[in-house]
């Protein structure tokens, strides 16, 4: 039996936790799904698609999404159906097609929900330190999850080639953004980025590096 002074290994408390976290983000999504009149996977395929100019490939969706090809296809399908994304021929290979969000697709996921959900809320009412701090224990998972295979590249900062970590003297906006030329704080740095172009396994490294050098202490890594 766990008592305080025989715990369950930290690891998987913090596991346990990221659980429950997960639960409740789960029926916040289920809700949301059910004010847009389509499901969960339905509503992952959309909220993929949001900002993706080049629309996306459906095995990319596939593996952003963590489903398999055929689930993908029967959700796209799916949405076709409802007029919310729509298929077109890939202007650099004539034998695949491309996944776009409609204009009422993009209306749709940009709709404000009739109810926000409780893990938004929650996360809304933390403290703006704790929300930075957060972000960026969060951008660390991300990306070590990335790094061994397990999600593909994430649309973030911290795999993006215009990313210069630390590349001002300005405590508050140290960081620039060379897409968009603008100096930049930590609190905004980004985990889904339209803009994000990857950066390739080298850069990505020392891109890491040079972020990680200037964190403080308890958050860098081992
Ligand atoms: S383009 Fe987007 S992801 Fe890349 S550095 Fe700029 S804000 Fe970050």
């Amino acid at each position: 039996m766990e008592t305080p002074t025989s715990p369950t290994p930290l690891p998987d408390r913090l596991r346990e936790g990221l659980a429950r976290i997960a639960a409740v983000m789960r029926s916040d999504d289920w809700r949301r799904a059910q004010e847009l009149g389509v499901n969960p996977t339905q509503l992952a395929v959309l909220q993929c698609l949001e900002g993706r100019r080049d629309g996306m490939r459906v095995g990319d969706i596939a593996s952003v999404l963590g489903v398999s090809q055929p689930t993908a296809t029967d959700s796209i399908a799916t949405l076709v159906a409802k007029q919310l994304v729509e298929k077109r021929i890939d202007s650099g290979d004539g034998r695949s097609v491309r996944v776009f969000l409609t204009p009422t697709g993009q209306a749709a996921t940009q709709a404000p929900s009739a109810t926000p959900g409780a893990a938004e809320a929650v996360l809304q009412a933390l403290p703006g330190d704790d929300q930075e701090q957060m972000l960026d224990l969060l951008v660390d998972l991300i990306r070590r999850l990335q790094e061994r295979g397990a999600i593909p590249i994430q649309r973030m900062c911290a795999s993006c080639r215009h990313f210069r970590p630390c590349a001002h003297a300005d405590a508050a906006r140290p960081h620039h953004c060379a897409f968009v030329d603008a100096a930049f704080g930590q609190q905004d740095l980004r985990i889904e980025c339209r803009d994000h172009e990857a950066a390739d396994p080298a850069t990505r490294t020392a891109i890491w590096a040079a972020f990680d050098r200037d964190r403080p202490p308890i958050l860098q890594a081992p």
